[in-house]
């Protein structure tokens, strides 16, 4: 018997009054959790299948399913929890790594719920955002050190290229192959809509994404899975991939069930066989091949896109950040180590990497020192979940934020935690035809926009209320932060000062 048949991590209460035995449930579920039983008549479930999605509790018309905790757990104490256990058990049976998908959902501390924002009164008023004017759009790129202009005010310097988001949200790394394609649909679409970008991630690009150029970004791994000419044309900047907070130093594997159809296609690879990209690209071992790849990429993209380089977050963040801004890189994405993602090592996503509070604000202020901070503009992610996380960044230094797990909660993600099953039940992280279609790519796109249009309202709300008047003015100012119940060494990394300071 395996361990989550022992110890099933959740029970299933069905109201025996309500249940109609409709079967949706059984329908509506990938797992197999629930069946009508031919003998007794009655519909039962084998909790030992599931993982707390939640789509049959939504789906039931007459409300008769609840998902609890399960109480029958493992004797655990102090030193030994229940997923110890489990966890022990399982390798025991199997010989096998652990996987997990989403973030760390360990209780390391959460720096955006530690810092406050400012707000101004009486002597430097507070701004009304719906009355007067408020910048929310961000250029990302390089920053010319000096502007040239003509008698006329022409402008005579050739500026480097950049991205213009009509706000400083960008919707982050998720592949086709990790999610559906109508996930990728929809973020596209939204993207589109708002006037900002997402982005490929390591699966290359469906062929009818294509006419969304200026709103994708377009990201090259180590695997070079659909990696193209006319795929690095297709979007308004390239990403290079050299590491992702959920599992920093660690490749990606999307194993072979997933590469079907249009992903083998798009991914340039035979159908059925799995696509694993290197932990490290094999022609990358320093800054100056970094800068050959950055060069390599410029040069087949006729010098009109900005290089992005994203990296994880990890100790010695600043020094590496430092050195990708000298590669010639326009701009730094930078995971925090609550990042979400379709399959990690579960050891790897709870234990490696950093906060990404911490990263960006050691980032920040080691590219000031060192005068380089116009040279590269900064997007972090890793776990933002509101508008304020976000203003908390900016306020940091970043020129703008990723959002990944937020997203898929908008398109209907209830973070059950199984992405690396491949059989979500709400259509995100899977490519099983019947499961992909629960998905509806424009309503899905019309939540993505209802979403991060509510944010960047409260971002506008932020701004008002801080006294100013546009993102560039809170980017890195950090005099709008301050710290609580947070110590010496926290306040010094962060850069601020402590609540009452
Ligand atoms: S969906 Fe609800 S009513 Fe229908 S069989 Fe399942 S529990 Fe019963
Ligand atoms: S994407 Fe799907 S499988 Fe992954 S956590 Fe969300 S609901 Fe679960």
């Amino acid at each position: 018997m395996s361990v989550s048949e022992l110890y099933p991590e959740y029970e299933l209460i069905r109201n025996e009054l309500r249940c109609t035995n409709c079967r949706i449930c059984e329908r509506q579920c990938a797992n197999g959790v629930h069946k009508l039983d031919a003998r007794s008549g009655r519909m039962i479930a084998d909790e030992a299948k599931c993982v707390n999605c939640q789509r049959c509790v939504a789906y039931c018309p007459t409300r008769a399913l609840k998902i609890v905790k399960s109480q029958n757990a493992c004797r655990e104490n102090h030193n030994w929890s229940c997923d110890a256990v489990k966890e022990i058990t399982l390798q025991a049976g199997s010989g096998g790594v652990l996987l997990s998908s989403m973030g760390n959902p360990r209780e390391y501390p959460v720096y955006w719920d530690r810092l406050l924002v400012n707000a101004s009164q009486v002597t430097n008023p507070s701004i009304d955002p719906l009355r007067e004017p408020m910048e929310t759009r961000v250029f990302l790129g390089k920053k010319p050190t000096s502007i040239a202009r003509t008698k006329d005010g022409e402008l005579v310097t050739d500026l480097p290229p950049q991205i213009e988001l009509k706000l400083p949200i960008l919707f982050s790394a998720m592949s086709y192959g990790s999610v559906s394609r109508n996930v990728h649909e929809a973020l596209a679409r939204a993207a589109t809509e708002l006037g900002t970008c997402y982005n490929t991630g390591e699966g290359g690009l469906h062929e009818s994404l294509y006419p969304y150029v200026k709103n994708t970004i377009v990201q090259v791994a180590s695997g070079r899975f659909g990696v193209h000419k006319g795929y690095l044309n297709a979007g308004a900047a390239i990403e290079i991939k050299m590491g992702q907070g959920a599992k920093p130093g660690i490749g990606g594997h999307l194993p072979g069930t997933k590469i079907v159809g249009d992903v083998s296609k798009t991914r340039m690879i035979p159908e059925g066989s799995d696509a694993i990209s290197p932990a490290p690209h094999h022609d990358i071992y320093s800054i100056e091949d970094l800068q050959q790849l950055v060069y390599s990429l410029k040069e087949a993209s006729g010098y009109q896109k900005p290089i992005i380089v994203k990296v994880a977050a990890v100790h010695n963040i600043a020094a590496i950040a430092s050195g990708i801004a000298r590669s010639g890189a326009d701009i730094i994405a930078i995971d925090g180590f609550r990042g979400g993602t379709g399959a990690a090592p579960t050891r790897i996503r709870d234990n490696v990497g950093i906060p990404i509070e911490l990263a960006l604000a050691s980032v920040d202020a080691r590219l000031r020192d060192e005068g380089i901070r116009n040279s590269v503009s900064l997007v972090i992610g890793g776990s933002i979940r509101s508008s304020a996380d976000a203003v908390k960044a900016i306020a940091l230094g970043a020129d703008a934020v990723y959002i990944g797990t937020a997203a898929l909660i908008a398109l209907g993600c209830h973070l059950c935690r199984s992405c690396h099953k491949g059989a979500c039940n709400w259509g995100i992280a899977t490519q099983r035809p019947d499961l992909v279609d629960r998905l509806d790519p424009e309503e899905g796109a019309q939540r993505l926009v209802n979403l991060v249009t509510a944010w960047n309202r409260e971002i506008r709300e932020f701004l008002g209320g801080m006294g100013i008047n546009s993102i560039e003015a809170l980017c890195g100012n950090r005099a709008m932060l301050r710290g609580i119940g947070l110590n010496e060494a926290e306040l010094r990394v962060l850069g601020v000062k402590h609540a009452g300071e």
